[in-house]
């Protein structure tokens, strides 16, 4: 909802370029109420139902900023999450980084818990953004939120601990690095593809995993420079 016609205007610019980059979409009604006394036709009587639909608790709450949403999808078509997986990924109404909020949002965190990380936090999606939604923060913090609440699998929060204590031990963690990608190297053969891998099998279940090139970041870093 806006104030003005000139608003509604500035807005109905702005969603067909984001979206599509039409200059202007062909899906725009214009009602201006009943009809005056001095017009011969036009409704009678005009009535406005709006739906709230979830709207308000959103306005409550820290997600706020999600209600200057306008579905242009820009988020979503420079999400390279969303190019990997497509739309019917997402389980719900709305796809990409946009999806990623207002599902958690309107049908509870606890009903889908893995939409917030379904992002890369590269930040395209906040800097296509028209209406400058900061949707990687918003993300972060429904994953922090989704922490507090204990609602990550248990094997999955030890991993993570266990990530963060190893990440803070250099020597060591260039070794696990250096050891896991050379074990995943050959586990991808001549194929170089990966069918199966433990822990991971909501990936490989469903598609191959591309095998790492087989040295760290690091190493090639290093070996570049030289
Ligand atoms: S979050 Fe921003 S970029 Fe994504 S659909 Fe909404 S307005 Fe468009």
């Amino acid at each position: 909802v806006v104030p003005t016609l000139e608003d509604a205007s500035v807005l109905l610019r702005l969603l067909p370029r984001s979206a599509t980059g039409q200059a202007i979409t062909n899906y725009v009604s214009l009602h201006t109420g009943p009809k005056r006394l001095e017009e011969s036709d036009g409704p009678q009587q005009f009535h406005i139902v709006l739906v709230d639909n979830g709207r308000s608790k959103l306005l409550a709450g820290e997600m706020r900023e999600m209600l200057r949403c306008i579905r242009c999808g820009a988020c979503m078509n420079h999400c390279p999450v969303y190019q990997a997986v497509g739309g019917h990924a997402y389980g719900w109404v709305y796809p990409g980084p946009m999806g990623n909020i207002l599902t958690p949002s309107y049908v509870g965190l606890e009903n889908a818990v893995a939409l917030p990380n379904a992002a890369t936090m590269c930040n395209q999606c906040g800097v296509v953004c028209p209406v400058k939604i900061p949707l990687p923060d918003l993300m972060r913090t429904l994953r922090e939120e989704q922490m507090a609440r204990g609602l990550k699998p248990w094997a999955e929060r030890m991993g993570l601990a266990l990530w963060g204590w190893a990440a803070q031990q250099p020597a060591l963690y260039a070794l696990g690095t250096r050891i896991a990608a050379r074990v995943m190297k050959w586990m991808g053969g001549s194929e170089k593809l990966i069918h199966r891998l433990p822990f991971v099998s909501g990936w490989t279940d469903g598609r191959d995993f591309p095998a790492p090139a087989g040295k760290t970041f690091r190493e090639l870093y290093k070996a570049q420079r030289k």
